[in-house]
């Protein structure tokens, strides 16, 4: 039975950034809402925390295309409450053992013409899609079933080579250097590369990067969610942390509850059977301060807010396919971020932050996984030892225990297979929608999937505002 407090319109369980952008969705359209978050501070993925002399760290989101490129967030005017987006010359760079590395700009055209053979390519492939952002972004950031209705001719074309398996998009190109940002960009997702749609993900990270950029948050990715926060509140709205909600009961009485949980954590709360629910690869994370900036023998990375390490194409596909089967490959693929670079406030003076993390099976305990990362360093930034201050690890389990959310330590909220790629938690026009009244799902584990973008969360509270009473 509900109790406590009469006095709120809608409840969110959650304050990652889509349960506060539900949350600030429906504040600023004068609904009263109440935020209840499990742990001490607000921010789910989405925090900014001390290192160590004075360095900070993003916890987990470090790079935002997605955040730059989100109409909640643009709708909101996040700007306006302190966030900015800092861009390096380079946007992502991917090396090779011979020095080189293949280089993303935020601009087409200096992108392409690094691509040698596969300039034209590439141009029409992710260039046509990044000319066309505008309305490609409403395609990538909300339900696939909703695009395949509202927009069949332009899901058409996007899903013709989005829905590719990454392993045979990476034909279509012919250079290592255009193949391997195709394969590394995929590899965010976490399954193996041979896995339909996966290029997907390439093509909508690609795209981003061209039309907005991958920048990191000045400050932090805490600005983000702090801004949230600053928008809830200055709309009447109140956040509670240290509120671990385990049943829907403990709710205070309101006609609204918006979850930002996984669908298990929903069935848990609302006492119904387990759903079906994969739920995918763990990270696991090495963050350091540095004192110089990394030793990376290819020169384009001293410059990217982004490297990718993994070596050539077949290389990355083939370590997330081992993580796939369960395994922890000695050379991952591991995605590595530098904000120092452009974000001045984040080390002390001539130092760096380095964020680094690789996926590992679901609950996985191997300790061999840091050693692999290092292995990627050794081989990419030799006497990077050297430079290290301060190094901070972050095991599958100490995820799993830093969000209740993060199940085994899967940090999306679900396996990203096909089938949980569209339909996310179903197949639906409205997937936020539950079976039980009044009660939405906002998190990750809806359209449009894992980001700091606040769609989720913000196509949640399109539904709830749509409702007729
Ligand atoms: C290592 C790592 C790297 C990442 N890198 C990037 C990146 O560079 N760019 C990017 O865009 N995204 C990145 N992500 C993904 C991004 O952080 C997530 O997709 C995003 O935070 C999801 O937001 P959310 O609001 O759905 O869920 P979460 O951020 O997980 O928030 C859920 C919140 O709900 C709370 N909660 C859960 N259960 C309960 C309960 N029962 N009672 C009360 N509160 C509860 C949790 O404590 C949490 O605060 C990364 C994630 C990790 C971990």
């Amino acid at each position: 039975m509900k109790s406590g407090r009469t006095d709120v319109d809608v409840v969110v369980v959650g304050a990652g950034p889509n349960g506060l952008t539900a949350a600030a969705r429906l504040a600023v359209a004068g609904r009263r809402v109440l935020v209840l978050e499990a742990a001490s501070t607000i921010g789910g993925g989405s925090r900014t925390k001390p290192l160590a002399d004075g360095a900070v760290y993003d916890v987990c989101a470090a790079v935002h295309p997605f955040g730059a490129a989100s109409p909640a967030f643009a709708e909101l005017d996040l700007a306006a409450h302190g966030v900015q987006w800092l861009h390096a010359p380079v946007a992502l760079a991917h090396p090779f053992d011979d020095g080189d590395a293949a280089v993303l700009y935020r601009d087409l055209a200096d992108t392409s013409a690094g691509l040698g053979h596969d300039a034209q390519r590439w141009d029409a492939t992710v260039g046509h899609f990044a000319r066309d952002w505008d309305r490609v972004r409403h395609l990538v950031l909300g339900p696939v079933a909703r695009a395949l209705v509202h927009h069949p001719l332009q899901m058409a074309r996007f899903g013709m080579l989005a829905g590719l398996p990454a392993a045979a998009a990476v034909r279509l190109f012919r250079t290592r250097e255009a193949r391997a940002l195709v394969a590394g960009l995929a590899a965010h997702s976490g399954v193996s590369l041979r896995q339909p749609a996966t290029a997907g993900v390439a093509l909508a990270l690609a795209a981003a990067a061209h039309a907005v950029g991958m920048p990191v948050a000045a400050g932090g990715s805490q600005s983000i969610v702090d801004a949230l926060v600053a928008v809830i509140t200055a709309n009447g709205g109140t956040i509670e942390c240290d509120r671990h909600i385990t049943s829907l009961s403990e709710l205070p009485r309101a006609p609204i509850t918006l979850l930002d949980v996984t669908p298990g954590q929903f069935a848990d709360l609302a006492g119904l059977p387990a759903p079906r629910w994969k739920h995918g690869v763990a990270a696991w994370k090495i963050d350091m301060l540095v004192s110089a900036p990394m030793p990376w023998v290819a020169t384009a990375c001293a410059s990217a807010t982004t490297v990718h390490l993994g070596g050539e194409h077949a290389e990355v596909a083939q370590a997330e396919a081992e993580t796939a089967r369960g395994e922890v490959p000695g050379h991952p693929y591991v995605i590595v971020t530098q904000p120092s670079v452009v974000d001045a406030s984040r080390a002390p003076a001539g130092h760096h932050v380095i964020w680094a993390y690789r996926h590992v099976p679901n609950g996985c305990t191997a300790d061999t996984a840091t050693a692999g990362i290092e292995a990627q360093f050794d081989r990419f930034a030799p006497g990077w030892r050297d430079l290290v201050v301060h190094r901070r690890v972050t095991t599958a389990t100490d995820y799993a225990a830093y969000n209740p959310s993060y199940i085994g330590g899967d940090i999306a909220g679900g396996a990203m297979t096909p089938w949980q790629t569209v339909a996310r938690p179903r197949l639906a026009l409205d997937p936020y929608r539950t079976k039980v009244p009044g009660v939405w799902l906002c998190s990750q584990s809806t359209p449009p999937g894992p980001g700091v973008h606040g769609m989720s969360g913000w196509h949640a509270a399109g539904s709830v505002l749509s409702e007729k009473r």
